[in-house]
């Protein structure tokens, strides 16, 4: 069995410990790293991509009958304008394409693996919206039962889609980041394994979004990638990933890491700038990318300690700017909720102010699809013409 060790102290840990952190300094634990990976040499239409890459995954028992074909998103270049005379290649991974059109599907499936392998029957998580929906559904495919805490204040229109696969829902009242810790404990207490954010088990999920977009750009590691930056899941896990296949002598370097917020709620963006080791809570915050809006994020430490790591940069963006940007994506023939357009508004930013090499590869992290959010619509102007069928011919001409 794999140790699990904590980012921050090196402490190393058989299994994950009452709050699913380190006990020592309260940091998020990993998975140990993997350095003898090695990806397959099958075709993953027939096997999907967890078997491809099954070697980075020892610790669980890769069950296709979980599986709802998750990840082998899209890796999308676009054409932006500007970069072209620098030579920069700006590249969108779609993950709105998993199966509940989030990333989040790729770590609830290593989730549920793991909580099926440790004999649990319940799963749970606490969420706002995608990773609710994404282990709502895992939990169906399974059989497990899921337990879904969603904060009180839910819009109706998003409890649906989640509701549709049948969990158990709960509106909870309080302070977000105390329940995420308390479900852990209860959950413990409860025999229900909570899946949340970024869960260990979780986290090792995203590794694959970094072996895709390695093979995807004909085994090259890109020289940027941005992601669009909540919890820290996200982004830990597409480190890591990137990180195992340095280890493991099957990529020769590392990419830059980007960490990109809305301004509305930037804690990690503040932390990084003012120079600080920790990210403080914010008490007033708000933006429209939802979907990347946690004012206090449980792995904020440890995705600085990663940026600063690599010679990696924290970036946020502008309410007006995330709106343009999902516009750009849509004119580009990809629609994302607003939380996935921070990445490409951050490069765009950070192309304008020189801090993009040229003739560099850039990837943008799309972590959600449109459809999602579909209210965000309002904040588009979207004209529609309307005519008699004889009037048709003249007005096609
Ligand atoms: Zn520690």
């Amino acid at each position: 069995m794999n140790k699990l060790v904590c980012t921050n102290c090196n402490e190393l840990y058989n299994e994950e410990t009452e709050t699913g952190r380190c006990s020592s300094c309260d940091e998020p634990l990993e998975v140990e790293a993997i350095t003898d990976g090695k990806i397959a040499d099958d075709f993953p239409m027939e096997n999907g991509i967890f078997n491809r890459y099954a070697s980075f995954f020892p610790f669980l028992d890769l069950d296709k009958a979980v599986s709802l074909g998750e990840g082998a998103t899209p890796l999308v270049q676009i054409d932006y304008g500007i970069e072209d005379a620098k030579g920069i290649k700006l590249y969108i991974k779609n993950e709105g394409m998993n199966p509940t059109w989030s990333f989040k599907d790729r770590g609830t499936l290593t989730g549920l693996l793991h909580a099926k392998a440790k004999g649990y029957k319940k799963i749970g998580t606490v969420s706002t919206g995608n990773m609710a929906a994404s282990v709502a559904a895992y939990a169906a495919r399974a059989g497990l039962q899921a337990t879904i805490l969603v904060k009180e204040e839910m819009a109706e229109e998003k409890i649906g889609p989640i509701g549709i696969y049948g969990p158990r829902l709960i509106r909870v009242k309080g302070n977000y980041r105390t329940l995420y810790s308390e479900s852990i404990r209860l959950g413990k207490e409860n025999d229900i394994y909570f899946i949340n954010s970024d869960a260990p088990y979780r986290v090792e999920g995203y590794k694959t979004t970094a072996f895709e977009i390695f093979e995807q750009l004909g085994g090259k590691v890109p020289d940027y990638v941005i992601v669009p930056t909540s919890a820290g899941g996200n982004f830990r896990g597409i480190e890591k990933g990137f990180r195992e296949l340095y280890f493991s002598g099957i990529s020769s370097r590392m990419p830059t890491f980007i960490a990109s917020q809305a301004k509305g709620c930037n804690p990690i963006v503040r932390a990084f700038e003012s120079g600080s080791e920790e990210v403080q809570q914010l008490n007033e915050f708000g933006t429209i990318a939802h979907a990347i809006e946690n004012p206090y994020p449980p792995s904020g430490n440890q995705v600085l300690r990663l940026i600063r790591k690599n010679g990696g940069m924290a970036v946020d963006v502008e309410e007006e700017d995330i709106i343009g940007h999902q516009r750009i994506l849509a004119k580009a023939g990809i629609f994302v909720q607003p939380a996935s357009a921070t990445s490409l508004a951050a490069a765009y930013k950070l192309m304008a102010e020189g801090k993009i090499d040229s003739n560099s590869e850039v990837v943008c992290i799309a972590t959600a699809s449109g459809l999602k959010f579909t209210e965000s619509l309002k904040h588009h102007t979207i004209p529609v013409e309307s005519c008699n069928i004889e009037e048709l011919e003249k007005r096609l001409r």
